[in-house]
């Protein structure tokens, strides 16, 4: 099946009892059982639920994988990975990373003796001085988040997978109609759905896609026993928001073009991160793995402080001053002070999350209204 057939179809049968076309709204927690234990595969609603069922077989489809789980949240799906790990184990992950990823890392794992090396993942030989015997999981995100630097995810698969090392990307930012980690080698894709998936800013939910069963059933395990598990109604938005994924995701990476050239082209524009330029430090590799470029933008404002930075955030009128990125509408948000306030100063800096950056989440409304909002906001 073709990508925008699976969007539309992928894991939804017409309803067994009524016909009908769309998946319902189980919204049930528990099933009834004839006698104890014979029943048609539901028991109760933590561990399945049919909604949430249709949904994970759409999911796994669409980053080509055998299973998928879906958790109340980014968040969540990211806390079961983590909880695979026992104490002592130690994790290479990106040194830009999602500021939620970062803080529970640092501020909840680590106080369970799990060891965090954070890197610069831009070479994949960067990451052989830092493994051992205890390293058990390598953690990336590609485009980061947001500076959209680009990691070559078959460059580290390759040295993850000849040393037993699992591999899991943060795919959010691509979203899987623009690029399959699995495909690349990588054990575990995950997703805050809650944006490109979802696409509509009206859910929030996060999902792992994977191959391997024995993986598999941990994950299961985890997720039945810790329970992060999301409601039928929320998987009924998302699995309607997948429908139309491909083409938001055409219209996302086409507007995104045309703001990166602007923004460029912007006097008041010191730096744009996009990785569509041809002078992007991985643009080849983008180009490799990447099958366009979306609508993800971060630039920097020539000479400006803080307050005019702000002054700047607060002038849009098109695009909307939020964190969260990935819905219909375009968004602008402020990394330092939003999205990325719980990484220290240094750390951040470090990576080039400054100031005067802005963050852009280029949506599907017309181009010409988006370009003149930038305009008159960048005056
Ligand atoms: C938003 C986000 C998350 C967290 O997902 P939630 O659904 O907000 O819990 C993780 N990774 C990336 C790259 C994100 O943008």
């Amino acid at each position: 099946m073709k990508f925008a057939t699976k969007v539309i179809h992928a894991g939804q049968e017409p309803d067994p009892t009524t016909g009908a076309v769309m998946t319902p709204i189980y919204q049930t927690s528990t099933y009834w059982q004839k006698s104890p234990g014979e029943h048609k595969g539901f028991e109760y609603s933590r561990g399945t639920n049919p909604t949430r069922q249709a949904l994970e077989g759409c999911l796994a489809t669409l980053e080509n994988a055998n299973f998928a789980l879906a958790f109340s949240s980014g968040m969540a799906a990211t806390d079961a990975v983590m909880k695979l790990l026992k104490p002592g184990d130690e994790i290479i992950a990106s040194n830009d990373l999602y500021g939620g990823s970062y803080r529970m890392f640092t501020r909840i794992f680590a106080n369970y003796g799990i060891i965090f090396h954070f890197i610069d993942l831009s070479s994949p030989d960067n990451i052989i001085p830092y493994i051992n015997a205890k390293t058990r999981l390598i953690w990336l995100e590609t485009p980061t988040n947001p500076t959209m630097q680009i990691v070559d995810i078959s460059g580290i698969a390759r040295i993850a997978n000849a040393k037993n090392i699992l591999l899991t990307v943060d795919n959010t930012f691509a979203s899987p109609f623009l690029q399959n980690p699995i495909d690349m080698g990588a054990d575990i894709v995950l997703h805050s759905a809650t944006k490109y998936l979802g696409g509509h800013s009206d859910v929030v939910m996060g999902a792992l896609m994977l191959n391997d069963k024995d993986l598999y059933e941990k994950l299961w395990f985890i997720y039945n026993a810790c329970g992060a598990t999301p409601g039928p109604m929320d998987s009924f938005l998302v699995l309607r928001g997948i429908k139309t994924l491909h083409l938001r995701m055409k219209a996302h990476c086409e507007n995104g073009r045309r703001v990166a050239e602007f923004l460029k082209s912007n006097p008041k524009v010191a730096k744009v991160y996009w990785p569509g330029f041809e002078d992007h430090p991985n643009y080849k590799i983008a180009k490799r793995q990447m099958r366009d470029f979306g609508g993800m933008i971060s630039f920097t404002l020539k000479d400006a402080a803080l307050t005019e930075t702000f002054a700047i955030a607060s002038k849009f009128k098109v695009f909307t001053l939020a964190e969260s990125l990935g819905g219909v509408e375009s968004l602008v948000n402020h990394p330092v002070t939003m999205t990325h306030a719980s990484i220290p100063k240094e750390a951040r800096e470090a990576v080039g999350v400054v100031d005067n950056l802005l963050r852009l989440s280029v949506g599907v409304e017309d181009i010409e209204d988006l370009l003149e909002d930038l305009e008159q906001a960048l005056r």
